[in-house]
C-alpha cells in the first residue's frame, strides 16, 4: 500500500458493502460508505459490490452517480467491481470497462456454485470462489486481461486501474483479492 492507510469508498447504496468493508479493515484500510457524488472525493480507491445490478443502476440514477463514477474510474484510481459491480462495470451500464457482462449466466438452475481455480497475479495457490447468480464476461476488447476462467468464461479481469470479477471474494475469507486490489495502490 502506497500511504500508511488508504480509504477506500464502497458504494453503499444496496448490495453486499458491508462484507468488503470488513475485510478492507482487516486489511488495514479506511473505508467510507458511498452513496452520493461527494462521497467520492478524496477516496483512493473504490469498490462496487454485489447486489442486485437492475436496483443499482436505478441508485445511481436517483443520486446522479454515473458520471462521478465514470469520472473517479478514468483519474486512475483502483477499483474492484464483484458480480452486480462487474455488471455495473460494463459497456451498457457505466461503460467504464470494455466489456459485456452476462447476467446470472452460468444458468437458472444452478444460482450458486464454488470453485477452486488460479487467479493470475495472485499467488499462494488456487483460490476459493463463491459465485451467487454470477455474470461472465461475454465480449471483451483487447485493452481487458483475463485474469480466470470458469468453463471458458472470463470471471476475473483487469483494465488498467480496474478489476472486476465475478465471484464473491468478501465471503470466503479470502484475503487475497482485497489485497491484490489494494496493492494497485502502489503501482
Ligand atoms: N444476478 C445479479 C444481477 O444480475 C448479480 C448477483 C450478485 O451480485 N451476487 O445483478
Amino acid at each position: 500500500m502506497s500511504s500508511a492507510t488508504p480509504l477506500v469508498g464502497v458504494l453503499a447504496l444496496q448490495g453486499g458493502f458491508e462484507a468488503h468493508e470488513k475485510v478492507l479493515r482487516r486489511l488495514g484500510a479506511s473505508t467510507r460508505q458511498v452513496r452520493v457524488p461527494a462521497d467520492l472525493d478524496g477516496l483512493d480507491a473504490l469498490v462496487l459490490p454485489g447486489g442486485e445490478s437492475t436496483v443499482m443502476t436505478l441508485g445511481i440514477e436517483r443520486e446522479g452517480l454515473a458520471e462521478p463514477l465514470r469520472s473517479f474510474a478514468a483519474g486512475g484510481a483502483p477499483v474492484l467491481g464483484t458480480c452486480a459491480g462487474m455488471i455495473m462495470l460494463d459497456r451498457v451500464h457505466l461503460g467504464v470497462l470494455d466489456v459485456l457482462a452476462e447476467r446470472n449466466a452460468f444458468g437458472r438452475q444452478l444460482h450458486s456454485f464454488e470453485a477452486d481455480f488460479e487467479v493470475e497475479g495472485v499467488d499462494g495457490g488456487p483460490v476459493h470462489a463463491i459465485f451467487i447468480r454470477a455474470p461472465w464476461i461475454a465480449q471483451h476488447g483487447g485493452d481487458v486481461a483475463v485474469l480466470a476462467q470458469v468453463d471458458g468464461h472470463p470471471v476475473a479481469i483487469r483494465q488498467g486501474n480496474i478489476v472486476a470479477l465475478s465471484f464473491h471474494p468478501e465471503l470466503t475469507g479470502e484475503d487475497r483479492l482485497h489485497r491484490f486490489f489494494l496493492g494497485l495502490l502502489s503501482e
